[in-house]
């Protein structure tokens, strides 16, 4: 997604919610885009405080939220305890498998799950199907 798209969603969904599109929030939604890799929350933090910006992390966390709730950023959950964010669309439809020993993550494609998945829920009568999957296992350095 780029930039420009992923403000005017943002900005759509803040008015829809009664809520200000604020330059602190448009700060972190610029650096959660620009992010080439699953980042959390304090990561993000992290690369903002290296390029000289300092926002609460309260506003972060808060921002990162409701960009979720928006539409512009895919949460991952790696079982570390606390959750990933990654920018959509970016790349290809994958998968995430991590080590059970150093945390690597690797992305993975995974044939047909999408349709699998949907087909077997549509047999259910589900609509608007969501999943998340968690894979682990110890890579090949550990
Ligand atoms: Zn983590
Ligand atoms: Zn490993
Ligand atoms: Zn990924």
């Amino acid at each position: 997604m780029d930039l420009e798209k992923a403000i005017k969603i943002y900005k759509d969904f803040l008015k829809s919610k009664g809520l200000l599109y604020t330059q602190p929030r448009e700060i972190v939604l610029k650096e959660a885009i620009s992010a080439t890799w699953h980042f959390s929350a304090d990561e993000l933090i992290l690369q903002m405080h290296n390029h000289g910006i300092s926002i609460s992390r309260a506003t972060v966390y808060r921002t990162l939220a409701s960009m979720k709730e928006a539409g512009i950023l895919n949460s991952v959950d790696f079982g570390h305890g606390h959750i990933h964010y990654e920018a959509p669309k970016a790349r290809k439809q994958h998968e995430h498998i991590s080590c059970e020993k150093c945390g690597t993550i690797c992305e993975i494609q995974i044939e047909n799950l999408d349709k699998a998945i949907n087909s077997a829920a549509a047999k259910a009568k589900f609509k608007h199907i969501q999943y998340a999957i968690r894979i682990s296992g110890v890579c090949e350095k550990c």
